[in-house]
């Protein structure tokens, strides 16, 4: 069976290699005469997988000594929540960088729980940039920094981060994670939903600086990051199917030679696309700036609303899957994600300028 051209923006493509090996398994793991999902999260051989998940993010990423793992649920959205809930004082403020509506999100969740405030925003601009993080000063009651590293609806990447923060730089990874070296030790808490970059929807990871980590008894207990930590994010029932999954994607990132092959993949695939949009006379267009591309999301439109459509159907018959763009900025959106193989992105490369020379 032919394999789609997915580009949906999550749940999104995974690699071939991780659902056959997972087929592989289903039906008996590691000799249990058990599916991984039969397994009690409590026995030998589900904590084998559990904790070599950890291992391989910790070495594909860097991870230092003084970071934990977390492996949660509720997805990034909750990290909206937990973030303030755990790390907010009553007496400080957090700051978030505005840059697009998942940022938005997560300040709006914050403003219910404490004081927040906007450092930097790009809203006046629709989202076209990022502000330059070397830029940012924060007033001395700030709790926290929180920017979102990659945003996926408006196709917009930071490239760096502030270097000179006094506080915990706080980021939702979620759909930049493990596409590129990332020095762990500039940020406080790194969260993603595993839907893009890390596997399927179910668990969200989160990178917390130990010190970080405090016991408060006030808080519910499966919102505090303490209950996670101290109990290897097996205080419950953790997502057992995800984390394998996930174990298995990062298996298969070490075999791409690991976070610096899979970047090196990331950007022949960009591009490819941005070199089709810089070269069509303006018949596609960028939504974002060229500082601030995404390597994940290409965002883009076409001169009208009706060859927008013309376009989306003749990719959908030609079999491209989620090039709609988000229905927040219309357009068109190819979510080219570490598991969309070079060849697929190729293909589309090659759609493109074929769609173009037919409707001049
Ligand atoms: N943050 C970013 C940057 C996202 O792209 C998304 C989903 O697309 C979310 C947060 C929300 O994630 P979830 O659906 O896991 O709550």
């Amino acid at each position: 069976m032919k394999r789609a051209y997915n580009f949906n923006a999550g749940p999104a493509a995974l690699p071939e290699w991780v659902l056959q090996e997972a087929k592989e398994h289903w039906l008996n793991f590691n000799d249990t005469g058990m599916s991984l999902m039969e397994l009690s999260h409590r026995s030998k051989d589900y904590e084998a997988v559990h904790n070599e998940a950890k291992e391989l993010l910790t070495s594909l990423l860097s991870i230092p000594d003084n970071y934990d793992i977390l492996f949660l649920q509720g997805g990034a959205s909750l990290q909206f929540t937990m973030v303030p809930m755990n790390l907010l004082p009553e007496n400080q403020t957090a700051y978030y960088a505005l840059t697009g509506v998942w940022s938005e999100k997560a300040i709006k969740e914050a403003a219910k729980l404490g004081n927040t405030a906007i450092s930097v925003s790009s809203k006046d601009d629709n989202y076209t940039n990022i502000p330059d993080p070397q830029k940012i000063e924060l007033p001395k009651d700030a709790a926290y920094l929180h920017i979102t590293s990659n945003n996926t609806i408006y196709g917009t990447q930071w490239n760096n981060y502030p270097t000179s923060l006094s506080v915990p730089l706080i980021a939702d990874m979620s759909s930049d994670i493990l596409s590129t070296p990332i020095d762990v030790s500039q940020f406080g808490v790194i969260y993603a939903g595993a839907q893009k970059n890390l596997g399927p929807s179910g668990v969200t990871v989160v990178i917390i600086r130990k010190d970080l980590i405090k016991e408060d008894t006030n808080l519910p207990t499966m919102l505090s990051y303490h209950t996670h930590a101290k109990n290897n994010s097996l205080f419950n029932t953790p997502p057992t199917l995800g984390i394998y999954l996930l174990s298995l994607v990062l298996k298969w990132g070490k075999q791409q030679g690991g976070i610096e092959g899979i970047a090196s993949i990331n950007k022949e695939k960009a591009q490819q696309l941005y070199d089709v949009i810089d070269q069509s006379n303006g018949f596609y267009r960028g939504h974002a700036e060229e500082k601030s591309r995404s390597k994940m999301n290409v965002t883009f439109t076409l001169p009208s609303e009706n060859l927008t459509k013309a376009f989306l159907q003749e990719a959908k018959e030609a079999g491209f899957v989620g090039l709609n763009g988000h229905r927040s900025i219309g357009g068109c959106r190819a979510s080219i994600y570490n598991a969309v193989p070079l060849d697929h992105v190729v293909e589309l490369a090659k759609f493109m300028k074929d769609f173009q020379n037919s409707h001049l």
